[in-house]
C-alpha cells in the first residue's frame, strides 16, 4: 500500500502515549480502516528517512500474535505508522474500565505475548523492548495481539529521551543500565500479567511498606515529587520507564553496541547483575509519601522508589491461593531478579501453564461481546 495522509480519513481518535498519539483512520483507495500512529521524531530528515528504512521490516512481521503493519511515511516532521486496527482498544485500558481479567483470560494472553516475543525473536532477532498492557491489543474477533516492539533502532534512540510516567516494567537489570535481553521482556510480561489479574500495577503502596522494605526505613521520602523529578546522574543514562528501550543502554557507560534491535542478543554479563545495593541512592528505601494516586485503589510510588524496590527487594506476585498454582509459578518464573536464572521467551512456549493455556476452551469471543 502506497500511504499518504491525503488519502486517509480521519474517523476519531485512540489515544496518546508518550511516543506520539493514535487516530482511527479510513484509507479511502482500499476501503481499510487502520490505527495510524504519529511520532513526532526531533532529528534531522536523514534520520527519519533512516527509521522510515528500518521500519520496512515491520512487513515482514505476520503472525496472529502481532498487530499487521500496513506502511509507514514520512510527514515533516513526523514519522506516521499505520497498522490493524484494533476496535476493543488496549489491556489497560480494558481492565481500568471493566476491572480484574480472569485468570483463563490472563492464560489465552500469556500464550500471545509468549508466541509472538518467541516469532519476534526466533525470526527477526526482535526484542520487543516495552511489553506492557497498553501495547496488547484486543479486537471483537475476540483476538489478542502485541504491537509497539522496537524495530528501528534509530526510532529508539531518536524517542528514547522522554521521561514520563509513574510506572514502570522494566526489568532490575535494564534499571541498572545492564546488558538488555530478550529476558528482559519476560520480567516486563510477569509485571503486566500480575496488573492485570489484580486490576493494579503491582508496585503499590501496600508493598512498599511490607515488613522486607520496613527495616531500613529513612524517613526523607516527600523531597521529591513526581512532576518535578531530578533524575541522579547514574540513574539518569537509564531512566525512560515507559519508552521501548533506553538509548543509554547502548550508547552510556557500559558497554557501547550498536543502536540496531539485532545487536541486543548478546548474552547477559553476570557479573552485573546480582548487585542489588550499587545503584542505592539518598538512603530512601521503601518510602512512598511522594507517591501519586492512580487510577486503582491504591497509591503508587514516586517514581524512584520505584525504580529503587525493583531492584533492591524481592520481586512482586500474586496474592498466596487466589490464582491457579500453575499461574503463580509462572509469574514468579518471570519475575526472576537474575536474568541468567530467568527463562527466555522460548523456554516459556513449554511452560505447563502455556502448554495449558493453548490448549483451554475460552470463550474469547463472549468475553469481547461483554465489552461496549
Ligand atoms: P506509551 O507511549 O507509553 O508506549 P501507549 O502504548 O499507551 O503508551 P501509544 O502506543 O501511543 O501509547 O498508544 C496510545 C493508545 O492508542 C493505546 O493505549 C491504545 O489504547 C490505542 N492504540 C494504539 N494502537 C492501536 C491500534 N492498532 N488499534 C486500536 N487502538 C490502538
Ligand atoms: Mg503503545
Amino acid at each position: 500500500l502506497d500511504l499518504k495522509n491525503e488519502d486517509l480519513t480521519i474517523l476519531g481518535e485512540l489515544g496518546a502515549g508518550n511516543g506520539g498519539t493514535v487516530t482511527k483512520v479510513l484509507h479511502e483507495k482500499s476501503g481499510t480502516v487502520m490505527a495510524k500512529k504519529v511520532v513526532f521524531i526531533d532529528a534531522k530528515p536523514t534520520v527519519r528517512k533512516q527509521i522510515l528504512r528500518e521500519l520496512q521490516i515491520l512487513h515482514e512481521c505476520n503472525s496472529k500474535y502481532i498487530v499487521s503493519f500496513y506502511g509507514a511515511y514520512l510527514s515533516e516532521p513526523h514519522i506516521c505508522m499505520c497498522m490493524e486496527f484494533m476496535d476493543k482498544g488496549s489491556l489497560d485500558s480494558i481492565y481500568k474500565k471493566y476491572g480484574p481479567i480472569s485468570a483463563e483470560i490472563c492464560g489465552k494472553i500469556v500464550v500471545v505475548v509468549v508466541q509472538g516475543l518467541t516469532y519476534l525473536y526466533d525470526v527477526h532477532r526482535i526484542i520487543h523492548r516495552d511489553v506492557k498492557p497498553s501495547n496488547i491489543l484486543v479486537n471483537g474477533s475476540g483476538q489478542i495481539k502485541i504491537c509497539d516492539f522496537g524495530v528501528s533502532g534509530e526510532l529508539i534512540n531518536s524517542i528514547a529521551d522522554t521521561f514520563v510516567g509513574t510506572s514502570t516494567y522494566m526489568s532490575p537489570e535494564r534499571i541498572q543500565g545492564d546488558q538488555y535481553s530478550v529476558k528482559s521482556d519476560v520480567w516486563s510480561l510477569g509485571v503486566s500479567v500480575i496488573e492485570l489479574a489484580l486490576g493494579r500495577f503491582p508496585f503499590a503502596e501496600e508493598e512498599a511498606n511490607s515488613d522486607e522494605c520496613e527495616e531500613e526505613d529513612e524517613d526523607e521520602s516527600d523531597e521529591l515529587a513526581d512532576e518535578e523529578l531530578t533524575i541522579p546522574d547514574d540513574l539518569a543514562g537509564t531512566l525512560s520507564p515507559t519508552k521501548p528501550a533506553p538509548r543509554v543502554v547502548a550508547s552510556s557507560k557500559k558497554k557501547k553496541s550498536s543502536s540496531k534491535e539485532k545487536a541486543s542478543k548478546t548474552s547477559f554479563d553476570k557479573s552485573k547483575g546480582s548487585s542489588s545495593s550499587k545503584k542505592k541512592r539518598n538512603g530512601k528505601k521503601g518510602s512512598s509519601k511522594g507517591g501519586v494516586s492512580l487510577e486503582g485503589s491504591s497509591v503508587q510510588m514516586s517514581i524512584l522508589d520505584l525504580l529503587q524496590h525493583i531492584v533492591n527487594e524481592p520481586p512482586p506476585k500474586l496474592p498466596e491461593g487466589k490464582f491457579p498454582k500453575e499461574m503463580d509459578e509462572f509469574i514468579n518464573l518471570c519475575l526472576v531478579k537474575d536474568p541468567a536464572k530467568r527463562p527466555t521467551p522460548k523456554d516459556l512456549t513449554k511452560h505447563p501453564y502455556v502448554i495449558e493455556a493453548e490448549n483451554a476452551k475460552v470463550d474469547l469471543v463472549g468475553w469481547v461481546k461483554s465489552m461496549h
